[in-house]
């Protein structure tokens, strides 16, 4: 079998990748709100909001966090076993419709692979918020429902074939994509500086 290449990222590329994306993401989607999938969303996250500033008004936006945890069944699987997959570690809290409904909820990973934690993010979270439609008269749910939008960013999406779907029309901004390769962050790295030694050494076989 081939070995799975690895492609080393620094802090840096990652940075410039969201700079990059953020103004796309500005006029297309304008995020009210962040919801960092943890651990490799976080430092994304934060790097995003500085980029995501009003210049104007200077508002810094909230950044909330779920921790999610993929559980590989050994037979491979289908959509339907997607939700046994995925292992919650964090959630947003009793109030989580609350704080979701009527903003636009940009989630936001470092890599999308096989899609199964972004699909089940973005299911979970809308679940929640019909849950808390359930609280407003049946006239004003529907109003309610499409004021809330769910978006998506990753640093990376692998192009591959995704055992998970989103929705349609869901919007998707990705600040690179890339084969099916293996990438190894920065926070993973025990020495940084050689780990950016090996992402310059990567680099120069990618062209
Ligand atoms: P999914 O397969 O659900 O799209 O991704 C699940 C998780 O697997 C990601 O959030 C990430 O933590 C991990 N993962 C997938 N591909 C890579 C990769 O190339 N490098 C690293 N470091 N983690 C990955």
């Amino acid at each position: 079998m081939a070995e799975v290449q690895h492609w080393r990222v620094t802090y840096n590329d990652i940075h410039n990748l969201i700079r990059q994306a953020t103004p796309s993401i500005a006029a297309q989607f304008n995020p009210d709100l962040l919801i960092a999938i943890g651990g490799g969303g976080f430092f994304p996250a934060r790097v995003m909001r500085t980029f995501l500033r009003d210049e104007t008004t200077n508002k810094t936006l909230q950044i909330q966090a779920i921790g999610l945890s993929l559980y590989e069944s050994v037979e491979g699987s289908t959509a339907e076993q997607i939700g046994n997959e995925v292992i919650r570690t964090q959630w947003l809290g009793p109030d989580s419709g609350k704080l979701l409904l009527g903003k636009r909820n940009l989630i936001v990973d470092e890599v999308d692979d096989t899609r199964k934690t972004l699909h089940y993010a973005l299911s979970e979270l809308k679940k929640d918020v019909e849950q808390e439609l359930l609280s407003y008269p049946e006239s004003e749910r529907e109003s309610l429902r499409s004021a809330t939008k769910f978006g998506v960013f990753v640093v990376h999406n692998k192009l591959k074939s995704k055992l998970a779907d989103l929705p349609d029309g869901t919007p998707y901004f990705a600040g690179e994509e890339v084969g099916d390769v293996w990438l190894d962050y920065p926070w993973e790295s025990i020495n940084i500086e050689e780990h950016d030694v090996q992402a310059a050494a990567d680099k120069s076989t990618r062209q």
